[in-house]
């Protein structure tokens, strides 16, 4: 793959993307900037993935957009998104542009799996953490030389996100990376005392489970490296390769006292086993708060570790899961092997 993109060989167009680590940039094989050298690549079958792994796309092979195939109609909008990824957008918005939004919906889910908007929060998300991933040095430089270039990422952070830099004067910091799963990456988020995020990349409460935290925390968010993060890694493995029935990791979960209840009840579901709403409502001591259970679930913000995906409908069937449903069914298949 490296020798292709070395060529310059259009001929692998749609097979594979590159990432180039020392950028956050990704291309197509063909893409006609510079080949990086192989130790800064790493490659993706889809854009989408790449976008995952916080790569954004390239200006000048527009990886986003197929190659013989330029659909004049996105293109503008595409190249107001690419020159401002902290873009959110309406549909009336997009429809202001003469676009509209259902083709523009079904173009992006046919040529890439995921959703416009969905697109639109990875840019954001991608524009905060990503670069900042894919050079690491800057993070550690922001590290060592304290203050300044913490602010300095934070004004980058609130560009992106919109979210306030706390005015307070202690701030906490929470260090946030990414962690690959056979479900996908993670993005996961931590303090000195613990784990406090854990949440599949593509998921849309994201970004507001970011903004709670840092509320919650009075907290900046900062990629880079955490003590908890190596431990969570492997367990988060070991749970994988079917090694592993419970978590044992420091975790922080600031929340409200019905939530803190909720989510001590998720954690007593045996491993293998599933309970309905109204089983966890009873274990509460709560049995009309059905709603209030099924809500606290998809607020919790430690996917896998709090086990919400344990809890289905009372008919044994599954039904909503923040990250998705053929996740829970892999987790549920996982657990019961
Ligand atoms: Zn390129």
């Amino acid at each position: 793959m490296h020798q292709a993109v070395v060529n310059k060989d259009t001929s692998f167009e749609g097979i594979f993307i590159v990432g180039v680590k020392t950028t956050g940039i990704f291309c197509r094989p063909g893409c006609p900037a510079r080949a990086p050298k192989i130790e800064n690549t790493e490659f993706f079958s889809t854009a989408k993935e790449a976008l995952q792994f916080g790569y954004r796309p390239c200006k000048m092979c527009r990886p986003l957009e197929h190659a013989g195939e330029p659909p004049s109609w996105l293109r503008e909008i595409l190249t107001e998104v690419n020159s401002n990824p902290s873009l959110r957008l309406k549909d009336y918005e997009i429809r202001q542009r003469g676009v509209d939004p259902a083709r523009i919906r079904r173009w992006f889910k046919k040529n890439h799996d995921m959703t416009f908007q969905a697109y639109l929060r990875s840019r954001r998300l991608n524009e905060a953490f990503g670069r900042i991933r894919h050079t690491s040095k800057v993070t550690e430089s922001a590290f060592d030389s304290g203050y300044d270039s913490l602010s300095g990422f934070n004004d980058a952070f609130k560009k992106a996100t919109g979210f306030v830099p706390s005015q307070s004067g202690q701030r906490n910091i929470i260090t946030i990376t990414r962690i690959l799963s056979p479900l996908g990456p993670l993005f996961a988020g931590a303090t000195s005392k613990g784990i406090c995020l854990l949440e599949f990349t593509d998921r849309r409460m994201l970004e507001t489970q970011i903004k709670i935290l840092r509320q919650r925390l009075n907290a900046e968010f900062i990629p880079g490296k955490n003590e908890h993060f190596d431990a969570l890694d492997q367990q988060l493995g070991e749970y994988f390769r079917g090694q592993r029935r419970q978590f044992d990791l420091p975790l922080v979960i600031p929340g409200t006292e019905f939530q803190q209840l909720a989510w001590r009840a998720l954690t007593k579901i045996p491993y293998g086993e599933t309970r309905s709403y109204g089983q966890q409502a009873q274990a509460m001591e709560n049995p009309k708060a059905l709603r209030a259970v099924g809500k606290a679930n998809g607020d919790n913000r430690l996917a896998i570790i709090i086990p919400c995906h344990r809890v289905v409908a009372a008919d044994g069937s599954l039904t909503g899961y923040g990250g998705g449903l053929w996740r829970k069914k892999y987790l549920l298949d996982l657990e019961k092997r």
